[in-house]
């Protein structure tokens, strides 16, 4: 048989032999195959693919399931996992996330004792879509490697964007703001908006800032991209206010460039000399920019403030901030990461997060913002959470200057959800 005519393997691993041999049978009520094991040790010792169905106990004497997961998710080997335990819900769910943050595939949880129907039910559907996927993939495969077949050398062009590109780039210009709007939940009103950078490439066409600001970073790039956008941003500004518009933007910075002490009279001289107050941009620093030298980056913030300059900490949750620097930094607003929001509306763990990041931003009378609001259930239980402030496609994607104008000029009439 060939790879592609043979079906997905059925592993189940459960060192309860009577619990392993009930999984068994059930699974043959189904006709479907499996291959038990009761040793953890054995079941390593098998042939397993990326296509294969593996239904996992997570306590088992010798290695338990998480430590299966680690050492195939070492080996690069991910098949689709079915999680069993006869712990509580919430182990469960915290093994599936683990799985999950090394790229491995969990399709399901079940708590013992397993219900037949249930079972029989999730592993046949789980049995038919992993066939088909397998099927699609080695299409895909058969497919690339057909075209590929004849290329010379020189049509193996990298996609991987260089320093020398993005060196030229900042020196050429190549790049502009796009800019997405913030409104108030509770009211509806315009609340600011987040200047956003983009790389207009002469080839490649609009570049993101993920795939070149980690670049940036690391060949310390940042402190003339930062510049590059201040300008950029300042030049858009004077556009919004030439159209009678008032609206605070705000502008991401980076950890590198907050450690230099002459910054704020800098950014200050810079804003000022072009006419603008500093009241009116917010600066955006992501929460793991907090974790670097404290004492040198609380003198910046603190003097950036005392200037006008308002403050908000970027996607706050996941940088592993201490409560004792938040406490002490003078932020404004506090952004609660997008990947909390993202989740919040099926994971009442998310929720819990969001919940408690909106309490302690009110307690440090910080405003709060959600970003990455997608649809109105988002939008429904943040405001039912006390979130003050929206952003995200529900509202308005990032956009140039001057459809952001006519966004603000139309929503005047239309309303924005
Ligand atoms: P960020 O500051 O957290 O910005 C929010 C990101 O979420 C933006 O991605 C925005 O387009 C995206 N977003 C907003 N609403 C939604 C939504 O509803 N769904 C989804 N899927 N995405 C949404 P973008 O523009 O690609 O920027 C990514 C990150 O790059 C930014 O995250 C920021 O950390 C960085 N960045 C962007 N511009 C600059 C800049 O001028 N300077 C620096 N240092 N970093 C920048
Ligand atoms: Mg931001
Ligand atoms: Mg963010």
């Amino acid at each position: 048989m060939t790879e592609s005519t043979q079906l997905c393997k059925i592993f189940i691993v459960d060192d309860d032999q009577q619990q392993a041999h009930l999984m068994h049978e059930m699974a043959k009520a189904a006709e479907l195959e499996t291959l038990v094991f009761t040793s953890s040790t054995d079941f390593l010792k098998s042939t397993i693919t990326k296509h294969d169905i593996v239904v996992l106990d997570l306590k088992m004497p010798g290695k338990d399931g998480i430590e299966i997961m680690r050492e195939l998710a070492f080996q690069n080997i991910k098949p689709y996992f079915i999680l069993v335990s006869g712990f509580d819900e919430r182990v469960l769910h915290s093994a599936k996330q683990l799985a999950e943050s090394k790229q491995l595939n969990v399709i399901s949880t079940l708590t013992k004792p397993i219900g037949a129907k249930n079972f029989i039910n999730l592993l046949n559907k789980t049995f038919i879509e992993c066939n088909l996927k397998k099927q699609q993939q080695i299409n895909i495969e058969t497919a690339t490697e057909l075209l590929n077949t004849g290329k010379d050398s020189n049509t193996n062009v990298s996609d991987v964007i260089s320093i020398e590109e993005l060196k030229l780039a900042i020196r050429n210009h190549e790049f502009i703001i796009h800019f997405q709007p913030k409104v108030s939940i509770n009211d509806l009103k315009l609340n600011g908006a987040e200047a956003l950078l983009r790389w207009q490439h002469p080839t490649r066409g609009l570049v993101l800032p993920k795939q070149f600001i980690l670049l940036a970073e690391k060949h310390n790039l940042m402190n003339l991209l930062t510049e590059e956008v201040l300008h950029l941003v300042i030049k858009d500004y004077k556009i919004i206010s030439d159209n009678n518009l008032n609206v605070m933007v705000s502008i991401n910075l980076s950890a590198q460039n907050i450690n230099d002490l002459s910054m704020p009279e800098k950014l200050e001289a810079l804003v000022k000399h072009y006419g603008i107050e500093p009241e009116s941009f917010m600066l955006e620093i992501n929460e793991s920019a907090l974790m670097n030298e404290v004492t040198e980056s609380l003198d910046i913030f603190n003097r950036l403030r005392m200037k006008g300059f308002s403050l908000s900490i970027d996607d706050f949750g996941t940088g592993y901030s201490s409560l004792v620097k938040l406490c002490q930094a003078p932020f404004t607003e506090l952004k609660i990461d997008q990947s909390f929001i993202t989740k919040m509306t099926k994971d009442k763990d998310a929720k819990a997060v969001v919940r408690i990041c909106i309490l302690l931003a009110k307690e440090l009378n910080m405003q709060t913002v959600a970003e990455g609001i997608e649809n109105k259930e988002m939008w429904d239980q943040l405001k039912q959470l006390g979130c003050d402030i929206a952003q995200g496609d529900l509202i308005s994607k990032p956009m140039p200057v001057e459809n952001f104008i006519k966004w603000v000029s139309n929503r005047a009439l239309k309303g924005y959800i």
